[in-house]
């Protein structure tokens, strides 16, 4: 998992701007707010005290439940999110506050103290002396806490169980609307503080936001896709295991996006299938004709790219990300590459061409073979219009190379990016996690602040 912020390296810099850390700070204390609400707004009920232990274990509980409901949001998908933060930050945060809350929820029928009773007690309206559960709420409850445990041990194991992204997708899917659902029969039968009319009102508020992003997601997105709907214009092979796919809109322009963002690709199938894939454009946002992509082949459907024909039938969700430079400032930009990490900045030194941007450049483009290196020769013919500085860093260099050998890792970092201006650049980073990790601690080393440094991973979970 990406530390960045172990780092101090923001993935939403913005130098010369201040929003780059306003908005992420109201959006965290917005979320903090949303899941502390629920213990404020129990405590102003102003009942009868109970054992600390009852408490806490309540408080954990109503906190837990709406993080987890506020989690469909934090999906990735949600530009409001996403957009600010970052999709790499957005998921990071999804996922600790996901393990987090599971441990709230793990302990919070353990610490109760006070007896459980098959019904609330007559004589103890109030619910102090006594738990009172119906066997349905118990076993709403039940079926949450299960549900939610296995969701998450799921999620943790992900890679080492097998099985498609697709699955994985649907069964953490339908394990989240089990929790939502189960978890909210249980909250309000079974909670002593849940019942009241505000609280309630609350919890049916987060429910309805939760269920709005799944037919946000599964429903309203898929049906505008259906009405804007993409061909494939062209599949070459570019570079070993690496293709160029080409898609252009079925009608009007292509979508909208900021050089360096991606979008979630579905070639071949309905966008109502789970069948997409995330990929950064890396054609220019002006060029709105169509949208092309760097494809590299791990897996399931980028290994059968060579298959896809002419016309096939796309769709596109986006944009997505934050690994753009429009709105942020530097004196210089260097952008730095590991392997098909060359995507996105492909994007954004297309748009520096057409904007005929006049600052220094410096793109430091790593692979572990020379034959995946990917638009050499356009690389070479921007030189001609921009102030670029290529530099290739080959892993096993053919006979006869004669540029950098080896890894980007720090020595060449400082190498190729230490000057004196470099505090005021802007870097970004694009490629293997120990790779954006290495140059990111090498370029807060050489003083770089962590708001001049964007990076993004290819791994989404
Ligand atoms: C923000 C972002 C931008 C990316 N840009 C590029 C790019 O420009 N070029 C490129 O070659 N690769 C890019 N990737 C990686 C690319 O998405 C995966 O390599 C691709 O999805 C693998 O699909 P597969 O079916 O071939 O492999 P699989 O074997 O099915 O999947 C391999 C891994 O890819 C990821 N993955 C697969 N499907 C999805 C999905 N629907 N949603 C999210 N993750 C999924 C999962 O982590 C999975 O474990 C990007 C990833 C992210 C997160």
């Amino acid at each position: 998992m990406r530390d960045a912020s172990r780092q101090g390296v923001s993935e939403t810099a913005s130098a010369g701007s201040s929003s780059w850390i306003v908005v992420p700070l109201l959006l965290i204390v917005l979320y903090f707010a949303l899941i502390l609400a629920p213990t404020l707004l129990a405590h102003a009920q102003d009942l009868p005290p109970r054992k600390w232990q009852d408490e806490l274990s309540s408080g954990l509980a109503l906190s837990a439940f709406a993080g987890l409901l506020i989690e469909f949001v934090l999906s990735g998908r949600f530009r409001l999110v996403s957009g600010h933060l970052g999709i790499d930050t957005t998921m990071r945060f999804h996922q600790l506050m996901a393990r987090s809350l599971t441990v709230f929820i793990l302990v919070h029928p353990f610490l109760y103290v006070t007896p459980m009773m098959n019904e609330p007690l007559p004589w103890d309206a109030t619910s102090r002396l006594t738990l009172g559960l119906t066997m349905g709420s118990f076993a709403t409850g039940l079926i949450a806490w299960l549900a939610l445990m296995l969701m998450v041990t799921f999620a943790i194991f992900r890679e080492q169980t097998g099985g498609s992204y697709e699955m994985w997708r649907l069964s953490h899917g339908v394990a989240a609307v089990v929790i939502a659902v189960f978890g909210m029969h249980h909250t309000i039968n079974a909670g002593r503080y849940s019942g009241d009319s505000t609280l309630a009102t609350y919890w049916f508020v987060l429910l309805a936001i939760s269920v709005f992003t799944l037919l946000w997601v599964y429903v309203l997105k898929p049906c505008w896709q259906l009405r804007n709907p993409y061909s494939v214009q062209s599949v070459r092979r570019i570079a070993l295991k690496t293709w160029e796919l080409v898609v252009t809109p079925r009608k009007g322009a292509a979508i909208g996006f900021s050089a360096g963002q991606f979008v979630w690709l579905n070639v071949g199938h309905s966008p109502f299938s789970l069948h997409e894939n995330p990929f950064s454009i890396a054609s220019a946002p002006t060029n709105r004709g169509q949208l092309s992509f760097v494809i590299k082949e791990v897996g399931d459907f980028t290994r059968s790219i060579s298959q896809i024909a002419q016309g096939t039938l796309a769709y596109v969700d986006g944009p997505h990300g934050n690994l753009v430079f429009h709105g942020r400032h530097g004196a210089g930009i260097a952008l730095i590459a590991g392997g098909v990490g060359i995507a996105p900045l492909l994007g954004i030194l297309r748009q520096l061409r057409h904007d005929h941007d006049k600052r220094p450049i410096v793109l430091l483009y790593g692979n572990r073979a020379h034959d995946q290196i990917v638009y050499a020769e356009e690389l070479e013919e921007m030189r001609k219009v921009l102030n670029l500085r290529v530099e290739h860093v080959v892993g096993e260099p053919p006979r006869g190379w004669k540029g950098r050998t080896g890894v980007i890792d720090a020595d060449c970092v400082e190498d190729i990016l230490a000057r004196p201006d470099a505090k005021n650049w802007l870097y970004f980073v694009c490629g293997p996690l120990p790779m954006i990790e290495g140059v990111e601690a090498t370029l807060l080393a050489m003083g770089v602040p962590g708001r001049q440094i964007v990076s993004e991973r290819f791994y989404y979970d």
